[in-house]
């Protein structure tokens, strides 16, 4: 309750401009999750590691606008080359050089010949599913339950289900999001549990011909962060193949932060597409999706149209670019990894002298630490497990000056190449505030 008391005195500002902007703005923010709990906080400016909200106080910023932070605010690199395009036009529905040197950086990276670009992470799990569908002529797609891949129908399934009302784990009912996604499109989309190959398969000999292919996270990345069984992803694009369907990888979150070449480096295993949004552009919105010739070829001849006003938008493009090329270079991932064995280390350390129960998962610039002693395997185990300290946690961190994704177990810290290990140490530290006062 104290630090409850001490972040509402620390937010004043946030909540008097939220209250004068709901007229005009729904519930005065402008995105529904900007209002996830404990309210949202208005932001003045950024740079470097940190952000200025407009009470004046300022933060570590390890929430990292959900991930897309790897370079922190107005990096440099990213503000001179926006600015440089800027004086030079900024949208002409046209393709630009710059496209290109994305294009072929992301094949370096990634393993996947051909690229194009969108808008968000959204549009590139929309157009993984829809090439999918019309290059296989098959409708239904498979989903893990609890994944969230962006708010296009085909996706809006079995996201945060009830698990009572779910159907048995190893089956999940197709439970469609809200009352906006038709329920006879969401029974296009069949939900499996994570790491376990068995309900894929049979779902596969269930719906002969009928599987366009399958959309997952690699490392599911919006229930905490949970890591995929040894074989299971290379065992997935087997079993698929086998039966002719496709494995997409939405590497939204994962891909730039866990590894030059996202989870599909980190695991070896190469999908038939891979989406990217969120880090791509530097804090510019930007979507790609990659993939194999036989799909991508079928993007070239109009078998699925991909299309877009703003794709390849060539502002995106030069922030793109300086991104890639300037911003995450080799010493970028050797930053994220000092700086995740910090945090990582340090966390698990004082949960372990205190006696908290819970863990910590980490991957580059990506991490959780679950209060929960079991490490988690899917869905059911993230919804089910009492997540007793985790908004206290918030809190402590709020308060101490470190700002983290809303509270709520799903989300992660992401840290950028401006993050320092004082900057991290402040998150080791509030959790040991933490751990000390609950003594
Ligand atoms: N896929 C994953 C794994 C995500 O985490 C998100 C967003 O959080 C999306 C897709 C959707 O991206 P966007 O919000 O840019 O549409």
């Amino acid at each position: 309750a104290e630090e409850e008391a001490v972040f509402l005195s620390r937010t004043a500002e946030s909540r008097r401009v939220r209250a004068a902007s709901s007229d005009v703005l729904p519930g005065g923010v402008a995105s529904n999750w900007q209002d996830a709990p404990p309210g949202a906080v208005w932001v003045s400016h950024g740079t470097g590691s940190r952000l200025v909200d407009v009470d004046g106080t300022s933060y570590v910023d390890l929430h990292g606008g959900f991930g897309v932070g790897l370079a922190g605010h107005a990096h440099p690199a990213i503000v001179e080359a926006v600015s440089d395009r800027v004086r030079r036009g900024t949208h002409f529905a046209q393709p630009t050089g710059d496209a290109v040197v994305v294009a072929r950086e992301l094949a370096r990276r990634f393993g996947l010949p051909l690229w194009r670009f969108g808008n968000s992470g959204t549009e590139s799990t929309m157009d993984a599913v829809h090439l999918m569908r019309a290059v296989t002529g098959r409708m239904k797609i498979i989903k893990v339950e609890g994944t969230y891949h962006g708010h296009h129908d085909s996706v809006q399934v079995s996201v945060y289900p009830d698990p009572v009302l779910s159907g048995p784990a190893e089956r999940p009912y197709s439970v469609p999001v809200g009352r906006a996604v038709p329920p006879a499109l969401a029974q296009l989309t069949l939900v499996v549990p994570f790491g376990d190959l068995e309900p894929v398969e049979r779902l596969l000999v269930e719906n002969p011909g009928e599987i366009a292919g399958m959309i997952i996270e690699p490392i599911m990345m919006n229930i905490g962060l949970i890591s995929p069984p040894d074989g299971y992803l290379a065992g997935l694009k087997r079993l698929l193949h086998r039966h002719g369907a496709y494995l997409a990888f939405d590497e939204v979150k994962t891909g730039l932060a866990v590894s030059p070449g996202g989870a599909t480096q980190w695991s070896g295993v190469v999908p038939d597409l891979i989406c990217l949004a969120k880090a791509l552009a530097g804090g510019i919105p930007c979507g790609a999706i990659g993939g194999v010739p036989e799909l991508m070829n079928r993007i070239a001849d109009g078998t699925y149209e991909q299309v877009g006003t703003f794709n390849g938008n060539p502002l995106t493009m030069a922030a793109a670019r300086a991104m890639l090329l300037d911003v995450l270079d080799d010493g970028a991932y050797r930053h994220f990894e000092r700086l995740r064995r910090v945090m990582s280390d340090g966390a698990e350390e004082v949960m372990h002298r205190y006696g908290l129960p819970g863990h910590v998962r980490s991957y580059g610039a990506k991490g959780a630490v679950v209060f929960n002693d079991r490490p988690l395997r899917d869905y059911r185990d993230f919804v089910l497990y009492p997540d007793q300290w985790g908004n206290a946690h918030w809190l402590y961190q709020h308060n101490g000056g470190v700002f983290l994704p809303p509270w709520g177990k799903c989300e992660q810290w992401t840290v950028s190449v401006q993050h320092s290990e004082a900057d991290v140490r402040r998150f080791v530290g509030n959790l040991e505030r933490m751990a000390s006062s609950l003594r």
